[in-house]
């Protein structure tokens, strides 16, 4: 098959032609969730677009089989192996073992990704399901020399590699290996101070429930030898694509690249995709926040997840994004209008091939060019509007959701079953009818400037109104 799918690969900084290893196949890897508390929403950014990636690669006709771990040991606060330990700290809130919040946590992640349309990958493997073959690979680190002992963990040894830094510009390199930042704690046991654990056997935390037999006394893995490992285990010593958020650039996937073409001997993994962050409107979202926007928060407060989903697909997954409910506001009254335009089309008539096809190639486009969600929504716009039959509509929309995921004919379906303003709390109810009243009123009065303004206002806060021969009808929109 022709290889035209083209995104940003992190590693050569270019937009490049994924070529898998094998032709019509691709292994794609993605880095799975620290499971010590709930995914916020930003985690999830990163999920989505994956997924879009995935079922993208899938949509132009790749064989894919995705792979993702689950951290449930070895990942502390500070990525580079200093903090507290995530798990412990997840289990200490609780007052539960760390196996059990491993477990909660997983299963309320793959019921958020259930809930936004994330298809499960096809391997999903928990890094203590794979204590041996870490293991394995530490040894076989410490018998090629790139891996020393000291102070009872152990170590790669980064200044045995030409190119460790494989990310990073010439500026960057120059100032990574300027040292340790003066905010880090220094681990005296390195020799270098960008080495990371391997496999730490001096645990300082004395109660760590986890804990594995080794050759080097008993201990747990560090966070990023999981990766490694899981990833050969179920794809092979070649990868095509892996994927994660920008912040595990550096330095899990820079980690990941080390320990894994030292041990195999020769290259790893050529294209690497990553997401950038989700952002509230003070920074950074974080779990360690405390407070943090979650699935079951968005859902509470009324919002289907896909909408959320449709915000994150309208925007480009390279670019930072700003989360407000403003934002998701917006989103949502673009939702419903385009889902119920979308569910008013009737499933009559011949399909149109020509337009179909036409169609269908413009969203492959926007997809096979660095995975321009925002483009390919704007695609199913212009086949909603466009000058074909309602047939050749539905088949196309139903097509582009095998990659969007956005259930616009079935939520819209619904939309129009339910009574227009079901649901609607109590006081937006009484505002409502009480605006109504104040501009049947300022009609009555020839008063037609303010009663547009009460209108526009009504708008303003996503409520529009419709004169009827029955009277005044309002919606949602
Ligand atoms: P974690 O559970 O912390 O290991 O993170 C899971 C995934 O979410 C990783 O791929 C991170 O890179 C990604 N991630 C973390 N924070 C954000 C954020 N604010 N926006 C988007 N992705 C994020
Ligand atoms: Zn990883």
């Amino acid at each position: 098959m022709e290889n035209k799918f083209k995104f940003y690969n992190t590693l050569t900084r270019n937009i490049d032609t994924v070529i898998p290893n094998v032709e019509g196949k691709i292994a794609m890897y993605t880095c799975g969730p620290t499971v010590y508390h709930f995914a916020h929403i930003g985690n999830l950014r990163s999920y989505i677009m994956e997924d879009v990636l995935e079922k993208s690669l899938r949509y132009v006709g790749y064989d894919v089989k995705r792979v993702m771990n689950i951290t449930d040991v070895g990942h502390l606060s500070s990525d580079a192996d200093t903090g507290e330990d995530k798990m412990l700290k997840g289990a200490k809130r609780e007052n539960k073992t760390v196996m059990e919040i491993a477990q909660f946590y997983t299963d309320a992640f793959f019921s958020d990704c259930e809930k936004l349309n994330i298809k499960r990958p096809d391997v999903v493997e928990p890094a203590t399901n794979c204590i041996p073959e870490f293991i394995h690979m530490v040894q076989v680190l410490l018998d090629k020399g790139f891996a020393y002992e000291a102070g009872g963990n152990v170590y790669f040894d980064t200044s045995k590699l030409e190119d460790y830094y494989v990310f990073s510009s010439a500026v960057e390199k120059e100032q990574l290996l300027e040292g340790v930042r003066a905010d880090v704690d220094v681990d005296d046991n390195k020799k270098n101070s960008n080495d990371f654990v391997l496999w730490f056997t001096k645990s300082k935390f004395e109660d760590q429930a986890l804990k594995w037999d080794s050759p080097w006394g008993v201990g747990y893995p560090g966070w990023h030898i999981e990766c490694s490992c899981i990833s050969m285990k179920h794809l092979g010593e070649y990868m095509d694509i892996h994927c994660g958020g920008v912040d595990n650039i550096f330095p899990h996937h820079t980690n990941e690249i080390a320990q894994s073409e030292s041990f195999t001997g020769h290259k790893w993994c050529n294209h690497w995709f990553h997401v950038n962050h989700l952002n509230d409107q003070s920074g950074k979202m974080s779990k360690s926040k405390g407070d943090f926007l979650t699935v079951s928060l968005i859902e509470s407060k009324g919002y289907n997840p896909l909408v959320y989903r449709m915000f994150c697909l309208q925007s480009h997954y390279r670019k930072p994004l700003v989360f407000s409910y403003e934002a998701l506001d917006n989103m949502l009254a673009a939702y419903n209008k385009l889902a119920k335009k979308v569910a008013e089309l009737k499933k009559e008539g011949e399909i149109d091939t020509t337009a179909f096809r036409t169609y269908k190639e413009k969203f492959e486009d926007a997809l096979c060019n660095d995975l321009n969600t925002s483009m390919a929504i704007t695609v199913l716009y212009d086949v909603v509007k466009a000058d074909t039959n309602d047939a050749t509509k539905l088949a196309l929309i139903e097509d582009f959701d095998k990659v969007l995921s956005l259930n616009l004919y079935e939520e819209g379906k619904k939309l129009l079953e339910t009574p227009a303003n079901a649901g609607v709390d109590a006081e937006l109810e009484a505002f409502v009818l009480a605006k109504i009243e104040e501009r049947a009123t300022a009609k009555k009065a020839k008063d037609f400037a303010t009663a547009d303004a009460i209108r526009d206002e009504l708008l303003a806060k996503g409520v529009a109104i419709k004169d009827t021969r029955e009277g005044v009808k309002w919606e949602l929109v």
